[in-house]
């Protein structure tokens, strides 16, 4: 088992591995905390239930609005993070149908 400085240490090497300036400032940890039963996965069925949400936003004329995070890319940081860039393009596209081109 891994003292509560290992893992944040673990956590910080991850981040800058990953996300951050390898040179950044020490993180400030404000707490750990542990989560036994580790993260919750999507059901079987989830992804159509998305599709039925998504589908309902189109139907209730709420277009332009965009569904995004862990529950739409899926759990894992990395897949919410390319999660972010596809819902960005997908804004994009949807914009640029307003712009003076
Ligand atoms: C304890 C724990 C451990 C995890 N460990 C791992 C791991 O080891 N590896 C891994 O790949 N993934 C891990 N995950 C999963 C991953 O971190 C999450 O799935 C991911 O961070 C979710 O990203 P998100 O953008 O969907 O949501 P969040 O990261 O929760 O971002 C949502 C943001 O929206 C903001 N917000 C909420 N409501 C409003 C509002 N009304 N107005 C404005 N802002 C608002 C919040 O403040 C927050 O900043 C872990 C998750 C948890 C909880």
């Amino acid at each position: 088992m891994q003292t509560q400085d290992e893992l944040a240490g673990a956590v910080d090497k991850d981040l800058r591995n990953i996300l951050i300036n390898p040179n950044a400032k020490d993180p400030r940890v404000l707490g750990v905390r542990v989560w036994p039963q580790a993260i919750p996965q999507f059901l079987i069925g989830h992804f159509d239930l998305l599709d039925a949400a998504k589908a309902a936003l189109t139907d209730a004329g709420f277009k332009g609005l965009f569904l995004g995070g862990n529950y739409v890319s899926g759990v894992a940081l990395g897949r919410c993070i390319e999660g972010a860039y596809e819902s960005a393009a997908e804004v994009v596209d949807y914009l640029s149908q307003y712009s003076n081109k």
